[in-house]
């Protein structure tokens, strides 16, 4: 049966940076990972990382001292070409999630129409790493599937078009919350963890969508923000 394939979920580290005066955890390194999902059609990519320095950003990432990484040279050290990425979703359009989006022209990219609409407003995301010749994508609203045992699951709050990914296995879902839920701690419910719920746009829907992930009952949970997965 398609969906009962083996789906190999593949972290991704696409760079670190430090948290700024004003920001939540001052001085603390923060970080940013993306997932490939290996199946025998094909990897299905989980958000770009940071888009590579460049002169419009030097000052955003000097103020966070962002570290970005290359995506082809970190899928490479994972063992995967570019070229055997058959499609992308971001999990929202903020720079540090869908930064090199652009290294994927004439290959599907999902969004939430919500996201892309709020990325089209001023100051929400760095336009060039999502406007690029030949871009493709594709909107859809909603939970929907995209690959035989990939599904879009839309978790709104932390942006207004926020989406996570459930990926079926055997002893229950694989969750990919992207910034759905902050970090391990948030999930697990420890005292004082980094969380994302008191500053997200939209509170009352980031609890709605953490309560629907959880309902899932989920097997396993990795997260955009923090390297340590959730198992059950
Ligand atoms: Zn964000
Ligand atoms: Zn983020």
């Amino acid at each position: 049966m398609s969906s009962r394939q083996a789906l190999d979920v593949v972290a991704l580290p696409m760079g670190e940076f430090t948290f700024g005066p004003d920001d939540p955890w001052p001085g603390q390194t923060g970080v940013v990972v993306a997932y490939a999902v290996r199946s025998s059609g094909g990897v299905f990519l989980f958000d770009t990382g940071f888009a590579a320095r460049s002169e419009e950003l030097d000052e955003f990432y000097a103020t966070y001292d962002v570290r970005p990484q290359a995506l082809p040279e970190v899928l490479a050290v994972a063992g995967i070409d570019l070229g055997e990425i058959t499609a992308v979703a971001n999990c929202h359009l903020h720079l540090d999630h869908c930064g090199q989006n652009a290294l994927f022209p004439n290959r599907p990219i999902y969004v939430q129409p919500a996201e892309w609409s709020a990325a089209h407003e001023p100051d929400y995301t760095y336009l060039h790493a999502i406007d690029f010749p030949g871009a493709c994508y594709e909107q859809v609203a909603g939970d929907h599937e995209v690959a035989p045992g990939i599904r879009i699951f839309a978790t709104p709050g932390h942006s207004p078009g926020h989406q996570s990914l459930v990926v079926d296995s055997p002893d229950g879902p694989l969750l990919l919350v992207g910034q759905a839920i902050y970090s391990h701690g948030e999930w697990a419910g420890i005292p004082n963890p980094r969380e994302g719920g008191s500053r997200s746009a939209d509170i009352p829907a980031y609890r709605r969508s953490v309560k629907r992930l959880r309902a899932l009952n989920p097997k396993r949970v990795l997260f955009g923000h923090d390297r340590r997965p959730w198992t059950r």
